[in-house]
This record gives C-alpha cells, sequence and structure tokens, in this order.
C-alpha cells in the first residue's frame, strides 16, 4: 500500500498550479541568451517594476542570483558582513570564498535583525592587514530564525550605516512577499533600502523553477555577463518565465493561509511534551522548534511522523516544518493528530 506524504519540509516543494502548467505549454519564447526571450523580458520588467529597480535578472536559483549580487558588488581581498545565521553565509556552499574571493564577517542578531551598532563595528578600517569591508546583506524573512519578519526600520538603520561607510546592501529576499504579507509593508519599501534584491519564485509563490535578482540597470547587465559565466544563461527561458509572472501576479496574496495555518499548527504542538516552541515566534511560514524528549531524539521523531505521513526537516536542535500551497487545513490535522500521537 502506498502512503501519500503531508510534505512539510519546505515552501520549495510546490507544485506548479494548472494554470502555470498550460502558461508553460503557450509560452511565447525566444533564445534568452541572444536576448530575445519576450516572455523572460516581461518577467524580467515586471520584477523590476515591483521592486521599484531600473532592471531584474531571471536566474535559475536563488543560490545564484545571490551569488551573481555578491560578485557584482565586490573584488578580491574585500569582506562582507552577514548575518551569522544567514542563508547566503551558512547554506550556499561557500560560494563568497569560491567565487568572489571574498571574506564573509558574521554579526549576531536578534531573530535577524543585526543592530546597527554591531555592523558600524563590524566595518573594517582598511590597511596593509585587513581586508576593505564593501557590502552588507540581508535576509528577509530570515529563514534559520524560523522566519522571523525584518521591520523595515532595521532596515533603515543599517541602510545609514551603509551610506555612513560607503558600502552596498544587498537583500537576500527569498521570502520578501511573505515578509511583505505578514507586516503590511510593501515590498517596494524594503527593496527602497537596499542596492539590490534577490527574491524566490520556486518557494511559496510555487513556480516551478527560477529567482529574480533586481537592482541599477548597469550592475544587472553586468550581473547578466557572470550569469553567462557561472552556467545561468537559459535558452527557451520563457517555458519558466511564464510561470513565473502567474507567481508574480495571482500567488501573493495566498501567502497569508499559509501563515494562518503556520499559526495553527505551531499553537497546536507547543504545549506538548519535548516541543520547545513559542507560538507568538511563528510570524511567516516556517515553523521551527527545539526538540528535547526523554525517549526520542530528532531524528526518532522524523522517522516516527514519517510513518503517519508527514515529512518534515531536521535543523539543528530541533525540527523545522514549512506550510505552503499544498498543504492544506487536512494536512495541518493530521500532522496535529500525528504529533499528538507520537507524544502523548
Ligand atoms: C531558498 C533560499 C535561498 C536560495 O534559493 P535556491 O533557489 O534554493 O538556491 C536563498 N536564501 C534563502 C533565505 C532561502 O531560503
Amino acid at each position: 500500500m502506498s502512503i501519500t506524504y503531508s510534505d512539510f519540509r519546505s515552501d520549495t516543494v510546490t507544485r506548479p498550479t494548472e494554470k502555470m502548467r498550460r502558461a508553460m505549454a503557450e509560452a511565447v519564447v525566444g533564445d534568452d541568451v541572444l536576448g530575445d526571450d519576450p516572455t523572460v523580458q516581461e518577467l524580467e520588467r515586471l520584477a523590476a517594476g515591483i521592486m521599484g529597480k531600473e532592471a531584474a535578472l531571471f536566474c535559475p536559483s536563488g543560490t545564484m542570483a545571490n551569488s551573481i549580487a555578491v560578485k557584482m558588488w565586490t573584488s578580491a581581498l574585500e569582506e562582507v558582513i552577514v548575518e551569522e545565521r544567514s542563508h547566503i553565509y551558512n547554506m550556499e556552499s561557500t560560494h563568497m570564498t569560491f567565487i568572489s574571493g571574498v571574506t564573509p564577517r558574521p554579526v549576531r542578531s536578534v531573530r535577524g535583525a543585526m543592530d546597527p551598532k554591531d555592523v558600524a563595528a563590524a566595518v573594517r578600517r582598511p590597511n596593509v592587514h585587513t581586508p576593505r569591508t564593501s557590502l552588507v546583506c540581508l535576509e528577509n524573512t530570515h529563514n534559520n530564525w524560523g522566519g522571523a519578519v525584518v521591520p523595515l526600520e532595521n532596515f533603515r538603520g543599517i541602510r545609514r550605516v551603509a551610506e555612513a561607510n560607503g558600502l552596498k546592501v544587498h537583500l537576500d529576499g527569498a521570502r520578501i512577499f511573505n515578509a511583505s504579507v505578514a507586516s503590511g509593508v510593501p515590498v517596494r519599501d524594503f527593496a527602497d533600502q537596499v542596492d539590490s534584491l534577490q527574491f524566490c519564485l520556486s518557494k511559496g509563490l510555487s513556480a516551478p523553477v527560477g529567482s529574480m535578482l533586481a537592482g541599477p540597470r548597469e550592475r544587472i547587465e553586468f550581473g547578466r555577463r557572470l550569469r553567462k559565466a557561472f552556467g545561468g544563461g537559459m535558452r527557451q527561458a520563457g517555458v519558466l518565465a511564464a510561470p513565473g509572472l502567474i507567481a508574480l501576479t495571482e500567488m501573493v496574496d495566498r501567502l497569508k493561509d499559509d501563515h494562518a495555518r503556520a499559526r495553527r499548527l505551531a499553537a497546536a504542538i507547543s504545549g506538548l511534551p519535548g516541543v520547545r516552541l513559542d507560538p507568538a515566534e511563528v510570524e511567516t511560514d516556517i515553523v521551527i522548534f527545539g526538540f528535547e524528549h526523554p525517549r526520542l531524539g530528532v531524528d526518532d521523531m522524523l522517522a516516527r511522523m514519517k510513518e503517519k505521513g508527514i515529512l518534515a526537516l531536521a535543523v539543528p536542535g530541533g525540527i523545522r516544518l514549512v506550510t505552503h500551497k499544498d498543504v492544506g487545513d487536512e494536512d495541518i490535522d493530521r500532522a496535529i493528530r500525528a504529533f499528538r500521537e507520537i507524544l502523548a
């Protein structure tokens, strides 16, 4: 007997909608490396417009978009200020050193928001011994801080430090639409505080592939050359851009449903034995909790959940579940039942 799983591992597991699949089949395409795929161009214009930037670039992944951003804003012998739990620092296979030849300088934070004073203190006074600081990277929502929304006011504070020290600011906005929906702050307001940002079409917005990198036209055109050098030039990419257009125009509002479901799940499991979770800290679609149970380790717990049809992922010291389009209220009920049965 085969079991159907409720897949809470990530919002990246979302399947394209029927409408997206039709748009893929019908997409008008050209060769985007030669600059004539109209659907990719439409997506790049739309993304730039939404973010209030001059230009945008369609990238195969968020990791590539972040890699291009770091490379386009830095030179060798430089340093980049990053938040210590950030994706760009911990989860992207060291592209800062590997591709850009720059060192990351991790700074602590409270739920993803670095104190602007700590950022200022991390800026190097360059001399023959030390790297020159050239870039600050922000992340919103903050993945490893359980989908926390970094407040706009914090962006403003860090922007002031960056301007005072001649630094650029890049936002890893993989889930910037989640931040916007949860806080009521338009994405554009976050984007206004940074020089460039990337955001993912392939997470809660449910497109199959792709991220957008937005910024000043001249840097984005340089980024286009970097994308080619990284092997990310795509030919009839309109078939991938077409669902991206639907992601941006039709899939943003529904993120609030993911957030409500994550809150309901968090509230229901927070009192159970072994679960270390403050439901008030669940702001968006990610539920991360510490797990310390007298009989079950994290791997045992994940295996028991899997037997009951619930897929989740281990994180350091705990477990992560993410809500998204393809887990509905029944899946939340099923997960809550599984938790109660296992931990009863
Ligand atoms: C998923 C993610 C990325 C990278 O996206 P990929 O498309 O998986 O390479 C970057 N930053 C954050 C915060 C993410 O969650």
